[in-house]
């Protein structure tokens, strides 16, 4: 256990769509001036250097939020060839549309942290919706590595935030409930586990149908890996009979980038692909969601496609 560190993954194509599905989801719920109180049940460390030694090592954010950010330090790109063939004039149109909503948000929010351009820093979760909460909001972080949850207490000191955040050094699944419903009886709760672990996916759905008990009206948000894996493929169908159930909308959204297949190098070493797709379920999503998803994934498919598998769904029920 815990051999899972998140800063090797920062701002990787996952990253990438939860963070734009968590910030529009905040974007909404923070229209209303009653305060919102967000649970992170999986927090990880808050703030990473995409320089640093852990991105370097796998360097997945080169994949990810560095495709859509312009690196200051770049020379200016050459002008494109004239687009001759169809699918290149196809792709020179789309490269020229604006920025869907979503996604210019994302890259806005992004931009926040790195004032002069590019993603050497790359927030987390918990940095994010700080960044995002008023002072009368509330944010409480579960991290149960011990050293990503003392790096996440020293990043967040530097905040100096006081009584609006608290981190918790304890298991999310465990005891994050205690905090539903909230006084304000308005909460997003992200799970974003690592799933290191089997039992991960049964956790989700055991906390997820727990918090809904307590705390039926709240907006639920699970992240999950889109890999061969029986238990991986049954939690978002699981999910749904779960909001189905509680008579409560969802809304499941994937993003695929490459193609799953392992193959065979002509030195005949087995090559994995990685994380090829991931997913967010939403229970009790924004109305304001769908529409956004829709315009902005085809645009994430198109900067951050790696190959012909890559696509995306939305897909709404309830
Ligand atoms: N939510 C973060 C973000 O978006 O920036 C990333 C979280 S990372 C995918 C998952 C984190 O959960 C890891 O830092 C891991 O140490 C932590 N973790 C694993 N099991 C946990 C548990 N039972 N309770 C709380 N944290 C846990």
């Amino acid at each position: 256990m815990f051999s899972y560190r998140h800063a090797f993954h920062a701002g990787n194509h996952a990253d990438v769509l939860k963070h734009m599905v968590l910030i529009a989801t905040l974007d909404h719920m923070l229209e209303k001036e009653t305060a919102l109180t967000v649970v992170d049940t999986h927090a990880g460390a808050g703030l990473y250097r995409l320089d640093g030694d852990y991105a370097g090592t796998s360097g997945e954010a080169a994949e990810g939020v560095l495709r859509l950010v312009t690196d200051p330090k770049a020379p200016p790109a050459p002008a494109p060839a004239p687009a001759t063939t169809a699918a290149a004039k196809k792709a020179a149109k789309e490269a020229e549309a604006p920025l869907a909503d979503a996604l210019a948000r994302y890259l806005e929010v992004i931009h926040d942290f790195n004032a002069k351009g590019g993603a050497r820093v790359y927030p987390g979760s918990p940095f994010i919706v700080q960044h995002l909460l008023r002072d009368h909001d509330r944010l409480k972080l579960f991290e149960l590595h011990p050293t990503d949850s003392r790096t996440l207490t020293a990043n967040i000191a530097q905040l100096e935030a006081g009584r609006q955040i608290a981190v918790l050094h304890e298991d999310g699944f465990g005891s994050a409930t205690k905090f539903l419903p909230p006084p304000s009886r308005r909460a997003l709760v992200l799970m974003d586990p690592s799933y290191e672990l089997k039992t991960d996916y049964g956790r989700v759905l055991d906390f997820a149908a727990e918090a809904l008990k307590r705390f039926a009206t709240g907006t639920y948000a699970v992240w999950y890996p889109i890999i061969p894996r029986p238990e991986a493929h049954d939690l978002p169908r699981r999910l749904k009979t779960l909001a189905t159930k509680a008579g409560k909308s969802s809304l499941n959204v994937t993003l695929t980038v490459k193609s799953s297949k392992i193959t065979t190098a002509p030195s005949g070493e087995t090559r994995r692909p990685g994380l090829p797709a991931s997913g967010m379920f939403l229970i009790n999503p924004p109305y304001t969601l769908k529409p956004l998803l829709e315009a902005a994934l085809p645009q994430l498919v198109q900067k951050l496609g790696q190959d012909r598998n890559a696509g995306f769904t939305v897909e709404a029920a309830g």
